[in-house]
């Protein structure tokens, strides 16, 4: 299916208009689930009105309070319109004068559609005076549009033109509507490009560098937390701290390669554990020893005090980060440096990225009794 966003910032959020196309569609009902705060205007089904109904308030994994749409149609329908409005509320999400940011996580465009999406836009209009990260910009239609590159959903972050300050160089663009936050975006720019030395043809093999794009949404949402996507990472705030700084840096850029493995299950702890300790890795092989303890120092939970990160119905568990981390650190203790980079390095280049094909490459490449023993702490 395709699925095409047009969108409008408004004085009180957003106006949305979403087109559908789902020419292999043989059911008489559709769904889709949309932020509880965002109104339907209407609703057509190849072209005439639809009636549809809202289901209870819930909260899908790790995103916003949202409602499940069912448009019911007396024919399959084979294109959707919807026109909605309102301020969807969410993490690293919000309109404001100077930032708008909406994201996967503020379910702000329909998600858990009934087809894969193989073909995806946004265009934004009135958004002339400002600047969309990853989007291009049609100067004749004054136009952003943002997608087409492979669905990756929709995190939009556009900043007003007048009020953005960015610093960049080969590896990395940093962007920040905050003026005291401008004098960071250089140390970032600096600590993210000493981190990528290490890891792009050290930690993992090299590849083709594409600068990424790092977006400060501060002051727009409260301090906690980034996240990354295809080329881009956002963050809430940068930090005046610089081992924090270097921290997020090189732990949301070991998600270059740390990923893969499905994180709605307790099978992330692989992408989270490893991203962690690359960070760790590029700490020690730096030198870095106030930034190695810094971030153990992030997970000082007894691992006793931790639930297993295997559950038995496959469930992602509380704590997963810490647990995994620090049950590296003993591999750590007990083997070596070298053993965790090993472990890591193994798991950037599986091709089935899950728990089973790791420790299998463990007990091939590394040691058959390191690969049972991390088996047995799983559960534990
Ligand atoms: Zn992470």
């Amino acid at each position: 299916m395709t699925l095409h966003m047009d969108l409008t910032f408004t004085a009180a959020g957003l106006q949305a208009t979403c087109q559908m196309a789902l020419p292999k569609n043989e059911s008489p009902a559709l769904g889709f689930i949309l932020n509880s705060a965002l109104k339907i205007r209407e609703i057509q089904c190849d072209g005439a009105p639809a009636s549809w109904t809202e289901e209870s308030e819930f909260a899908p994994l790790y995103r916003a309070a949202s409602r499940r749409i069912c448009v019911r149609t007396a024919q399959p329908a084979h294109a959707l319109r919807v026109e909605y409005e309102g301020l969807p509320a969410g993490w690293c999400s919000g309109v404001s004068e100077d930032i708008r940011a909406l994201n996967w996580y503020s379910v702000w465009f329909p998600q858990e559609l009934p087809f894969p999406v193989e073909e995806d836009g946004v265009t934004l209009y009135g958004c002339a005076d400002w600047v969309l990260l990853k989007g291009t910009y049609d100067a004749q239609n004054q136009t952003w549009h943002y997608g087409g590159q492979g669905y990756d959903p929709f995190n939009l972050v556009l900043y007003r033109k007048a009020s953005l300050h960015c610093v960049s160089n080969d590896f990395i663009t940093v962007s920040c509507a905050d003026a005291q936050q401008a004098p960071l975006a250089e140390q970032i720019a600096a600590s993210f490009a000493q981190t990528l030395a290490y890891y792009n043809g050290t930690l993992f093999p090299q590849k083709t560098w594409t600068p990424l794009d790092m977006a400060s949404l501060c002051p727009l949402t409260p301090p906690g937390g980034a996240y990354k996507r295809k080329g881009l990472i956002v963050t809430t705030q940068f930090s005046d701290d610089p081992l924090q700084t270097a921290w997020l840096n090189a732990h949301e850029l070991a998600h270059e390669w740390c990923t893969g493995a499905p994180t709605h299950t307790w099978e992330g702890w692989l992408n989270e554990t490893t991203a962690e300790w690359a960070a760790l890795l590029f700490a020690q092989a730096s030198g870095q020893e106030a930034l190695f303890s810094y971030i153990l120092a992030q997970h000082d939970t007894p691992m006793s005090a931790l639930p297993p990160i295997r559950t038995a119905d496959g469930s992602r568990p509380e704590g997963v980060h810490d647990k995994g981390t620090l049950l590296l650190y003993e591999v750590y203790r007990r083997f070596s440096f070298e053993t965790v980079q090993r472990l890591v390095q193994l798991f950037a280049a599986l091709e089935t990225k899950d728990t089973a094909h790791w420790l299998a490459a463990i007990r091939e490449q590394v040691s058959p009794e390191l690969a049972v023993w991390l088996a047995e702490q799983l559960d534990l």
